[in-house]
Parts: C-alpha cells; structure tokens; sequence
C-alpha cells in the first residue's frame, strides 16, 4: 500500500496476477487471466483489458471477487471492474504466464510405491493432475470435492462417488487425488484400478488360492480409487469381496474415490449394502461440458503444447461447437489440427481446419444418426436386451428403457413418429408421441433425468 502511488497500472496488474495466480488453479489462470491488462483506472472503476469475450464473462462474473480483493491492497477505493476485448495486446505477457504450469515440474516421484507387493502398484498417469484440469460449470462441484479428499483423506467425504459420462474427466480426476496425495507423502500407498482389473484379478487369485493375498494387499491401501465400479454390477462374488474390503478401509478412516458411468442407484444388480455404501458419502457428478468451457479447454491444451502454431478464437470456437460430447475427442481434434499444419506448413484457418476435421465433424454427426446405436446405447445402459426393446415385448421393466428410446430417436435423430413406432416394437405412432412428450416433460424438472439421457448421449456418440 505505502508504494502504491508510484506503482504504474502495469506493476499493480502483476501484483494482483501475483494473488490470483494463488487463489485458482493453473490452469484456469493461464486459461482466464492470460493476455490480460489494466486499461484505465477511474473513480474506483478499473478497467480490464482481456483478449475475448470469454475472458470478459469469466473475469466479471466468477473472478470478481478475487480480482477486486486484491486490487484493493493498492487502489483503495475500488468498487467494481469492468472488462474490455481488445483483440490483439501489443505486449504478450504470454510466456510469463505460461510458466506458471508447471507441467514436468509437478511429476510425481512414483518410484517408491513399486514395493506394493503383488505389484499392486500406483498405477497413476503423472499427466492426471489438478493443475492440468480446467474447471468449468460442469465439473467444479467434483474438483472441489476431490481437492477437498486429497488435502484431508479419509475425513472430508468417505467415499466419494463421481460419476458422469464418457471422456469427461473422470478418470483424470481420479488419478488427480492420488498424485496430489503422493506429491505430499511419497510413501502414502494408493491403489488405482479399474474395477475391471479388480475383477479379473481376483478370479485369477481366488483361482490360485490366493484369495487372501487379493484382499490383504487391497485392505493395505491408504488411498483407494477404483474406476468405472459400474463394472461389478451384476459380479456377485467380487462385489461380496468389495464390500468387505470397503468395509475394512471406511472403518480405518482411509479414504476411498469411486467413478462410475452412472449414480449408484442406477447401476443394475448391485448388493443393495454396496449402494447405501456408495450413497453414504459424498456424490457429485461431471457433465458435459458448455461451450464456454469446451473453448477454455482447447485454450488452455493448446498452450500447453509444444507447437508454434497458433489458432484464434474463431477457429477454436468452430472445433468446440462441432465436438460436444466428450473432452478425448476435444483434444484429439486439436491435435490434429495442430499435427496437419506443422506437417503442411499452413495456417490454422477456419477453411483449412473444415478441412482438415471434415470427416470427424461429420461422420460424428452422422454417427449419431442411426436407430441401431440409440438402441444399443439405451439397452446397454439400462442392462436390457436390445431384442426386447425392438420386439413386442411388454416387460415392464422394458417400457421405460423404450420411451427413453423413443425420447433420443425424436430428439436426436428427428425422425418421425411412425418411424419410431416401427423401429421399437411396432407401435402406433401416437405410442411414440406420447413416449416423447412425457420424458420431456420430466426433463424440465428432473435434473438427474437430463444428467441419465447425457451418459446415454455420450456413450452413443462416443462409439
Ligand atoms: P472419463 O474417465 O470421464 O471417461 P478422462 O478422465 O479419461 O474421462 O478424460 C478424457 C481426456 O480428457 C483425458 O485426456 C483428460 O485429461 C481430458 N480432460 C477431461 N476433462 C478435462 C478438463 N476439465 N481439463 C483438462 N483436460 C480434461
Ligand atoms: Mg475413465
């Protein structure tokens, strides 16, 4: 405060950057706060220049707060900030703040958990961390939650449950809790694996003699993740082996982080112990996310990448309104792009990227555009025969399954009710009408329903 007079705009700017970059992750400050610049102060007002119209959104609505905090320890009188795009700053203040992630320099060191006997070990990607995570509207109440698990295991939430559709981040954040726990305690001993894993291990175990070896080394963990649990729906013999050493770990205060396609009381056949266990602690979910997001999420891989190459907004905004669905192809879209134009020594345009993304921009669409997958998607995620959603079957456990049907084939296909009759058991139209309007209707109200029809969605267009 004492210099404050003789700081220029520039000097309190850094200052601030200086507190925010503390306050959020790194991520999003390289993805918000990047290219940006004090453009005026004035009766308390102060100006902020940003490189685009969502930096601007992010800055006034969601970093207020922090911003104007910590302008005050040099402007006293500040009341509110307003922003401004302005296209191309002169002076890129780029590489500063691209340091600020420190990508290589966050490696955990992972070598001394291969002791783990049964070579159980980490299993973790060093790459899945918090810093590499871009937090939007979609995922930030399962970022706090696992951020909240890896600085207090076993006492924040126990378990904590994420689950949400695929590509979108799940197993990211997943890993994100083990390695934020191994940077702190090298020693720490985390388990990650897929319940797939978990499952086939311990038939090839319980098939050696082993099975007391299998859980000894699980109940061991400090720190279990298991990914897309999902999986043991229906597994009776591994879910009684879960549950005990579920049980185990929860009464030791050692913390367990679930993921799952699905909440747990929509995954078919599971012990009911096992899903009051999963519901016991703490949910959240990951949806897809918006466009905003999606655009700060190729923003930020892109400047996390070793490339030259450099794609403006417009180009960036084309790619993330054409890949909805899933973060994976987000990326790998971007990377493309990336990898064409070094290779061709062209320019990242909006024509050359068309081209360039023509076939998965298109055919994802097209993808989309068949009953066949709708029908598979719905039985596959409903665990039903896809027989008994096309045929005249009157299951009452089929119906609903084929009114979410009828709902996506309308909503997603536009095809006509007739149509739709004929494709799911050769019902009259109005049957199809009437299926439409209904989970409509629900939708509007029921938010676990919309997030139930996103998973389907994903997995439909993720094929
Ligand atoms: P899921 O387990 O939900 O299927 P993943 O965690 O495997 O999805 O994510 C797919 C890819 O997208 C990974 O490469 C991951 O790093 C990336 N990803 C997902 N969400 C984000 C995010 N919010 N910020 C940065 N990268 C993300
Ligand atoms: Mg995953």
């Amino acid at each position: 405060m004492a210099n404050a007079e003789k700081m220029t705009n520039e000097d309190i700017w850094q200052a601030v950057l200086g507190e925010v970059e503390l306050a959020v992750s790194p991520a999003n400050f390289v993805t918000w706060f990047k290219n940006t610049s004090i453009l005026s102060v004035e009766d308390g007002r102060v100006n902020i220049r940003v490189p685009n119209g969502f930096a601007k959104e992010w800055l006034e609505n969601k970093y207020n707060r922090y911003i104007i905090t910590a302008l005050r320890n040099f402007i006293e009188d500040v009341k509110e900030i307003s922003c401004s795009v302005v296209a191309s700053p002169e002076a890129p203040p780029k590489k500063e703040l691209d340091s600020a992630v420190p990508a290589s320099a966050q490696v955990p060191n992972l070598g001394k958990i291969s002791h783990e006997s049964l070579s159980l070990r980490a299993n973790l990607n060093p790459r899945y961390i918090f810093d590499n995570f871009v937090v939007g509207a979609n995922n930030e109440l399962a970022h706090a939650a696992c951020e909240a698990v890896a600085k207090s295991p076993g006492s924040a939430y126990n378990p904590l449950f994420i689950y949400g559709g695929v590509g979108l981040g799940k197993t990211h954040l997943l890993q994100s809790v083990g390695n934020a726990l191994l940077e702190n305690n090298p020693d720490t001993k985390i388990i990650y694996a897929t319940a797939e894993y978990f499952t086939n291990q311990y038939v090839d175990m319980v098939k050696n003699n082993q099975a007391h070896e299998f859980k000894r080394a699980y109940i061991n963990a400090d720190l279990l993740l298991i990914d897309d649990i999902q999986f043991i729906g229906g597994k009776e013999k591994t879910q009684e082996e879960f549950f005990h050493v579920f049980n185990t770990l929860h009464q030791t205060n050692k913390q367990i982080v679930l993921t799952s396609d699905r909440p747990p009381k929509a995954i078919a056949m599971l012990e009911d112990r096992l899903r009051s266990r999963f519901e016991g602690g703490m949910i959240a979910d990951v949806s897809r996310p918006d466009i905003e997001t999606r655009i700060a999420i190729l923003q930020y891989k892109l400047s996390d990448k070793k490339t030259d190459i450099e794609i403006d907004n417009e180009v960036l905004s084309y790619i993330a309104t054409n890949i909805q669905h899933n973060i994976r192809e987000l990326e790998g879209a971007l990377n493309r792009v990336i990898a064409a134009c070094e290779l061709s020594q062209s320019e990242p345009s909006l024509a050359n990227v068309k081209k360039i993304l023509g076939d998965i921009i298109h055919s994802g669409k097209k993808k989309g555009v068949t009953f066949k997958q709708i029908i598979e998607g719905v039985a596959e995620y409903y665990d039903v025969a896809t027989q008994d959603l096309v045929n005249r079957c009157r299951r009452r456990d089929i119906v609903r399954p084929r009114q979410i049907a009828m709902f996506l084939m309308r909503a997603e296909l536009q095809a006509s009710y007739p149509g739709i009759g004929e494709q799911l058991g050769g019902r009259d139209h109005t049957t199809a009408m009437h299926a439409y309007e209904k989970i409509s209707k629900e939708l509007e109200q029921d938010e676990e329903l919309e997030q139930e029809l996103n998973t389907i969605k994903s997995k439909i267009y993720a094929v």
